[in-house]
């Protein structure tokens, strides 16, 4: 799809964006004209997604970074500034998906959803102040509106992501900073976890799916788009958000 917004001169920086959503969200901003940094821990992937981002014909800058190493985020996020020339938008997409009710899951959802997005924020913060059009986005889910019998930790680290996507912003709209957040329903891709349900999991798909309204999942580029909207100025008034995209999912409940 040919995109409306126009990004170039931006620098954008995606936590977790060699694949998926992530991948989708590096992709439409460099489309944009954006130049585009983008960080995970798989080299393949990373690869890929820089001679995707590179087509477009703007900067691309890749590195591997494990999120749940404060070091590495620290490192990171420098090296991506300095290849970029600064920050103007940070997106922090990765998750650990901690679905299981024990340290690990716990751990994986702490660490990679919710500190590596606080801490990549804060390192982000003097590229951001000295940006004309700072936003930072974090990529939260529906989950984080409704209780869940499987899943638990998941859905907690999301309601904090939520939650301190508001205190963040009240922070930083000083500093003229929005922050937003992004609440996709499900969305499927080739190898992502709703196509490996599908395969391994074929109840818990077709249960999903019976609670979409639009009577299909979600495209990693719609969420995409939401992603360039909260961070163009058609959004400039809008800060300490969570923008439900997810065909009417959350209103199923
Ligand atoms: P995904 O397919 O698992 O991709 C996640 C991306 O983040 C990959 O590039 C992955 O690369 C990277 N990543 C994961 N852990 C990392 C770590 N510790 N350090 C650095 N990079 C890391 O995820 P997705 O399904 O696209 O989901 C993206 C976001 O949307 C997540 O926050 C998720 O919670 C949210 N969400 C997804 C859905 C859905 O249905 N898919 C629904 C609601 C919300 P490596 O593994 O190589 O590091």
């Amino acid at each position: 799809m040919h995109t409306t917004f126009d990004f170039h001169g931006y620098r954008v920086v995606v936590a977790g964006g060699s694949r998926g959503i992530g991948r989708s969200i590096a992709l439409a901003f460099a489309e944009a004209g954006a130049a585009v940094s983008v960080c995970a821990r798989g080299a393949a992937a990373l690869v890929d997604a820089r001679d995707a981002i590179a087509a477009h014909g703007g900067t691309a800058h890749t590195q591997s970074c494990d999120l749940a190493d404060v070091r590495a985020i620290e490192g990171y996020v420098h090296d991506a500034a300095a290849a970029l020339g600064g920050i103007d938008v940070l997106v922090n997409n990765a998750t650990g998906y901690g679905f299981h009710d024990d340290d690990d899951g716990w751990n994986a959802g702490f660490q990679v959803d919710l500190m590596a997005a606080v801490r990549a924020s804060r390192f982000a913060l003097p590229y951001l102040k000295a940006s004309p059009h700072a936003s930072i986005l974090h990529t939260s889910s529906i989950a984080a509106f409704h209780p869940r019998r499987n899943g638990a930790p998941y859905a907690a680290v999301k309601a904090a992501l939520s939650h301190y996507t508001t205190s963040q912003a009240l922070a930083l709209a000083e500093s003229r900073i929005r922050v937003n957040a992004i609440a996709p329903g499900s969305i499927e891709f080739p190898d992502g976890l709703w196509d490996r349900r599908r395969r391994e999991e074929p109840d818990v798909w077709r249960a999903t799916l019976a609670k979409i309204p639009f009577g299909r999942f979600g495209r990693p580029e719609e969420i995409a788009h939401a992603a360039l909207f909260l961070a163009s100025p058609y959004a400039g008034w809008i800060t300490g958000q969570t923008l439900c995209v997810d065909g009417g999912q959350g209103l199923m409940g």
